[in-house]
C-alpha cells in the first residue's frame, strides 16, 4: 500500500536497506535501555526489563503524559492495587469478555492466537471476529500451523487475565488487573467526595497491568506485563459538552471512521475537531478534545503527524463497555499501523455494573441553581378495600404499589380502566390518585465516562524508532531534549594536565542543579561523542586547554554537531534554559555577552 511503501522507503533512505527494528533492538540491549527479561534462564516472551537508560526514557514519557493529561487538565492521580478480587471483574465484564480466540495445532500441540494466524496467512484483519467465523476462514483458506504445518484444531476462547488466590484460601480468587480503569471506578465514590463533589472529574492512573497474551512475538508492542496510562473522566450525561473543546476545535484530526473502513477506504479524512463532532464522526465533544490532546502529546515525543492517525473500531472490535472507540495509531516500519492509545466512550456501563454487584449507591447528586417545584402523581392504597378484595395477596399488592411508577398506573387507568401486574388487576376503587407538589433541590444520576488509555511501552518503542537516525555511518538518537535519559555528557579533552579534575567539578555542579549529566573520559573525544550521540545525549560539554585560559568550555549539539563556547559561570543556567525549552542551542551564551 502507498503509506506502507512510502514509510518503508523513507526510513530506508536514512538508515540503509535494513530492518530498523533489528538495529534498534540491538542498540537497546547493548547500551542497556531494555532487553528480554530472565535472559539467564533462557528468557520468556512478553516480559522486558528496563535498564538504566530505558527506565529514564520511560519515566520522561510518563511525565510528559502527566503534563498533558493530568496537570494541564486539572485532573487528579491515584494509585490502586494491581491484584483485585474476582467480584470486580465479574462486575466489569472482564471475566466473560476479556478473551482472545486460541487454536491448537493437532500435531505439535503449540497454541496460537487464532485471529493473528489468519492475519499472518491472509493479510486480512480478523480481530474481533466470532469463533465460528474464525473457524470458517481457517477451513476455507486452508490455514495450517505456522510452526510445523500441521492441522489446526477447534478454536476456543482464552481469558487473558492472570488468575491467583488471595491468601491461603483457594476460594478467595483474585486477578491481576488487565486495565487500570477498574481502580478508578471502584474508588470513584471516595475520590468524588474528597475532590468536593464536582463534575467533570478526571481521575488518572499510571501503573502496571497484566494480560496473559497467547503468543506475544513483537517485543515492546505486545507484552504480558506493561504500563498503562489511563484517565477516566466522569461527566453529567445530561451535559456531555466539553468546556475545553473550544480551545482546540480548529486543530486537524485524521480519521479513518468505521463507515470508511466498511467501504475499504483507508485514506484518512482530514477534519477539524469541531467538524468531526458536528458531522457526527466523533460521538462526543470529550472524545474529540482528548484526541487533539493525544495528537499534541504524541507529537511532543518527536513522532511526526504524518505517522499518526485515528482509526475507529468496528462494532465487533469494540470492548464490551464502549459506545465508540477511536484508536490512535502510529506507523512503525516493521509492524505497520500500531495502536498506541484507545479513546473510548464507556458511558455509565462500569459504575452501573459496580452498583449492581456491590449494592452501593454510586450515583452523584447535582444541586440545581434554584430549587424546583414539581408536580407529581401519588398513588395511595385504600387498605381496607384491597384487603377485602385480595385477601392473602394484599401484602403483595401493597409492595407492588410502592415500587411501581405511579404514572404507569394512571396512564393504564386512563387507557384501560385498570392496571395489571403479575396477574393482579388493580382498579380505581383500590387506590386514591392525587397530584402533589414537591420542592426538589437537585437530581441524582450515574455519571458517564470518557477514557483515553495509553500503553507506555509501545510509546517507548515508537519514540525510539522515530528518533533513530544515521549520520556519517553513526547512529544519532534524536530524542526530544526533554526526553533524553542523559541530558549532558561532560568530557575532559585529554586525561592529563588537570583537565579531568576541572571536568569532574563541572559535572558535579550540573548534577547539583538536577541536570542528568554523565562523565566520560575513556577513549578518543570522537568516540565519546559517538557514544553519547547513540544514546541521544543532546549536549556534550568538553573541557579543553582554552578552559584553563578563559574559563570557557565547548558545547556540542548532538543533531548538528555544531560547537560553541560558553563561560563556565553561565553554563548551568544556560543549560537549564535549554532543557526548559526557553533557548535553542544557537542562542546559548548569547545573553551573557
Ligand atoms: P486497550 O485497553 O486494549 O485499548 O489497551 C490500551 C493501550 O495499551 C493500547 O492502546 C496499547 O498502547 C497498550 N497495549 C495493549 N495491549 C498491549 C500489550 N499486550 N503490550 C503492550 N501494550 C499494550
Amino acid at each position: 500500500m502507498f503509506v506502507e511503501a512510502s514509510y518503508g522507503y523513507f526510513r530506508s533512505m536514512e538508515v540503509g536497506y535494513v530492518d530498523i527494528y533489528e538495529k534498534i533492538v540491538e542498540l537497546l540491549k547493548r547500551r542497556g535501555f531494555l532487553w528480554p527479561s530472565f535472559e539467564i534462564y533462557g528468557g520468556l516472551r512478553g516480559f522486558v526489563t528496563y535498564g538504566p537508560l530505558g527506565i529514564e526514557l520511560k519515566h520522561r514519557i510518563e511525565e510528559k503524559w502527566r503534563e498533558w493529561f493530568i496537570y494541564k487538565q486539572g485532573f487528579v492521580e491515584i494509585e490502586s492495587p494491581i491484584i483485585m478480587p474476582e467480584v470486580i471483574f465479574k462486575a466489569s465484564g472482564h471475566l466473560d469478555h476479556f478473551t482472545d480466540p486460541v487454536v491448537e495445532c493437532l500435531d505439535c500441540k503449540r497454541k496460537f492466537r487464532a485471529d493473528h494466524i489468519i492475519e499472518d496467512a491472509t493479510g486480512k484483519v480478523a480481530e474481533g471476529l466470532g469463533i465460528e467465523e474464525i473457524e470458517e476462514i481457517i477451513e476455507k483458506e486452508n490455514i495450517k500451523c505456522p510452526e510445523c504445518g500441521g492441522r489446526l484444531g477447534k478454536v476456543g476462547q482464552f481469558n487473558l487475565m492472570f488468575k491467583t488466590t488471595i491468601g491461603p484460601y483457594s476460594e478467595n480468587r483474585g486477578y491481576a488487573r488487565p486495565e487500570a480503569a477498574q481502580g478508578m471506578f471502584v474508588e470513584f465514590k471516595r475520590i468524588f467526595t474528597v475532590t468536593r463533589e464536582k463534575l467533570p472529574l478526571g481521575i488518572a492512573q499510571i501503573g502496571k497491568v497484566l494480560r496473559n497474551e497467547i503468543s506475544p512475538r513483537k517485543g515492546l508492542i505486545r507484552l504480558r506485563e506493561f504500563t498503562i496510562m489511563e484517565v477516566e473522566v466522569f461527566v453529567d450525561p445530561e451535559d456531555l459538552s466539553c468546556p475545553k473543546l473550544s480551545e482546540v476545535e480548529d486543530e486537524e484530526l485524521k480519521l479513518v471512521t468505521a463507515d470508511m473502513r466498511a467501504r475499504n477506504e483507508e485514506e484518512p479524512l482530514i477534519v477539524t475537531a469541531r467538524e468531526a463532532v458536528d458531522k457526527g464522526y466523533i460521538s462526543a465533544e470529550w472524545q474529540a478534545y482528548f484526541m487533539v490532546i493525544s495528537k499534541y502529546f504524541i507529537s511532543s515525543l518527536g513522532i511526526p503527524w504524518e505517522r499518526q492517525r485515528f482509526k475507529e473500531q468496528m462494532p465487533w472490535e469494540k470492548a464490551h463497555y464502549s459506545k465508540q472507540t477511536f484508536d490512535h495509531e502510529i506507523y512503525l516500519q516493521r509492524f505497520g499501523w500500531v495502536e498506541v492509545a484507545g479513546h473510548a466512550y464507556r458511558t455509565d456501563y462500569d459504575l452501573k455494573r459496580h452498583m449492581e454487584h456491590s449494592r452501593v449507591d454510586l450515583t452523584v447528586f447535582k444541586r440545581f441553581k434554584e430549587p424546583q417545584i414539581i408536580e407529581k402523581i401519588v398513588v395511595q392504597p385504600l387498605k381496607e378495600i384491597i384487603k377485602s378484595d385480595f385477601g392473602d395477596n394484599a401484602q403483595k399488592v401493597f409492595s407492588m404499589l410502592k415500587n411501581v411508577n405511579p404514572m404507569d398506573i394512571k396512564v393504564s387507568f386512563d387507557k384501560k380502566g385498570y392496571y395489571e401486574f403479575d396477574g393482579i388487576r388493580i382498579e380505581p376503587k383500590h387506590v386514591k390518585i392525587e397530584k402533589k407538589t414537591e420542592k426538589i433541590t437537585g437530581r441524582r444520576f450515574i455519571p458517564h465516562v470518557f477514557e483515553p488509555s495509553f500503553g507506555a511501552d509501545r510509546l517507548v518503542y515508537a519514540t525510539l524508532e522515530c528518533s533513530y537516525s544515521v549520520k556519517e555511518n553513526r547512529v544519532v538518537l534524536k530524542l526530544p531534549r526533554d526526553l533524553a535519559p542523559i541530558q549532558v555528557a561532560v568530557f575532559p579533552l585529554v586525561n592529563k594536565d588537570n583537565l579531568p579534575s576541572t571536568a569532574q567539578r563541572v559535572w558535579m555542579s550540573l548534577r547539583d542543579e538536577g541536570i542528568r549529566a554523565m562523565y566520560d573520559n575513556s577513549g578518543s573525544i570522537g568516540r565519546r561523542y559517538a557514544r553519547a550521540d547513540e544514546v541521544g545525549v543532546p549536549i556534550a560539554v568538553t573541557i579543553d586547554y582554552q578552559t584553563q585560559k578563559d574559563d570557557t568550555v565547548t558545547l556540542r549539539d548532538r543533531d548538528t554537531w555544531q560547537q560553541i563556547r560558553i563561560s563556565v559561570h553561565d553554563l548551568t543556567n544556560e543549560l537549564l534554559d535549554y532543557f526548559k525549552g526557553r533557548k535553542n542551542f544557537e542562542e546559548l551564551g548569547k545573553s551573557s555577552k
